[in-house]
């Protein structure tokens, strides 16, 4: 292990840019040493924009390089597998984006992989990274609002021009279920505690996505002790807001714009003395992602979100797409 911890980033992604480059930066002691495109020309010129001494189109120049010792997998999600593969027999610690994998046997071959290395794999689901849901948690599990009955979900927006590639065409790796509602799914179960039993879905199609990919949804879902959740999730719906409500035998608890990768949202609970707002301390919620990897990588700490929580969240998706596709309400399994 280096100090600071050396990054090589595989893919030269939006999100990359976005977030994660900064995420990494904000940590006292990384750097990033090098960013793998596929293109020598997309590679040049997000290593330059972003700062980047060095930019490879060949993954070994990464794997092989002994001062990397953490890897960020942002590429499409077809690449996660083997490029985790790779990263793992390199003896490089992964923090991977979400899906962790498009199929539950490359997912469990990743995890296998990674701990047979002896190495960190994290998962990119970074909405448990939200202050507002952290907070919410520590409600539901005080007992706040008595005994949970139901969760509605509300995560529909329309998805932006740039964002509008793989996401609405790729029948593979795209669609709306693996890329946006696998986070409700994890922040579902990040809150609840459990995974679910049983889901049924339906979806759209043909607004915005084509080639059968999914670009609405409605979800319902049965969690252990008969808490039943509901999800709408779509790329296609202007001027919504994302948000949560949590009912139990006591009250109610309601965030509001809290779906985002904005350091946003306010939480409200409800109960037979009104309804009041919650304080909420807002952090980034990639640096705090960062912050608990660099901690895992260190030895002193644990992801946010894990290798099986990915393939958690990974089966239950895959559990909804078989409900959407079939008619049929699926039993969930998870590995
Ligand atoms: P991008 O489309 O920006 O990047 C994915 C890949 O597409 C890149 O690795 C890049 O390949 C290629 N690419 C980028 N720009 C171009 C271009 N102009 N022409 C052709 N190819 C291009 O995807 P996102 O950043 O939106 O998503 C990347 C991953 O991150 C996905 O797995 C997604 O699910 C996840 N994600 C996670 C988020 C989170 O908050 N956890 C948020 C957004 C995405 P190359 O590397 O070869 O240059």
């Amino acid at each position: 292990m280096n100090n600071p911890i050396g990054w090589g980033l595989i893919g030269a992604s939006n999100v990359a840019r976005q977030w994660i480059v900064d995420a990494i930066r904000a940590q006292p002691d990384s750097q990033i040493l090098n960013v793998l495109s596929s293109s020598e020309e997309r590679g040049a010129r997000f290593a330059t924009e972003n700062g980047i001494p060095a930019y490879t189109t060949d993954i070994d120049a990464i794997l092989t390089d002994g001062n990397v010792d953490a890897v960020y997998i942002s590429t499409a999600n077809q690449f996660h597998c083997s490029q985790t593969l790779a990263a793992a027999s390199a003896g490089k610690n992964i923090l991977c984006e979400k899906p962790v994998a498009l199929s539950i046997d490359d997912a469990r071959k990743m995890i296998a992989a990674c701990h047979d290395a002896g190495v960190v794999l994290a998962v990119n689901h970074h909405l448990r990274c939200n202050a507002m849901h952290q907070k919410l948690r520590q409600l539901l599990q005080a007992g706040e609002i008595g005994r949970l009955n139901a969760v509605r979900v509300f995560h529909a927006n329309f998805l932006p021009q740039a964002l509008q590639g793989w996401r609405i065409n790729d029948p593979n790796g795209g669609g709306l279920i693996l890329d946006s509602t696998i986070h409700d799914i994890d922040t579902l179960r990040f809150l609840i505690g459990s995974n679910p039993t049983h889901v049924m879905a339906m979806t759209q199609s043909g607004r915005l996505a084509h080639d059968g990919v999914e670009d609405g949804i409605m979800v319902i879902m049965r969690f252990p002790g008969d808490v039943l959740v509901q999800i709408h999730g779509s790329y296609t719906v202007p001027f919504s807001e994302g948000g949560v409500e949590f009912y139990g035998s006591n009250g109610v608890l309601i965030g509001r714009d809290c779906m985002s990768q904005r350091a946003a949202g306010r939480l409200f609970m409800r109960n037979a003395d009104g309804e009041k707002e919650i304080p909420v301390h807002h952090h980034n919620l990639y640096h705090y992602a960062l912050a608990a990897f660099s901690n895992a990588v260190r030895g002193t700490g644990q992801p946010a979100a894990t290798g099986e929580d990915g393939l958690a969240a990974l089966a239950i998706a895959l559990a909804i797409r078989e409900s959407a596709l079939t008619g049929r309400q699926v039993e969930v399994e998870i590995p």
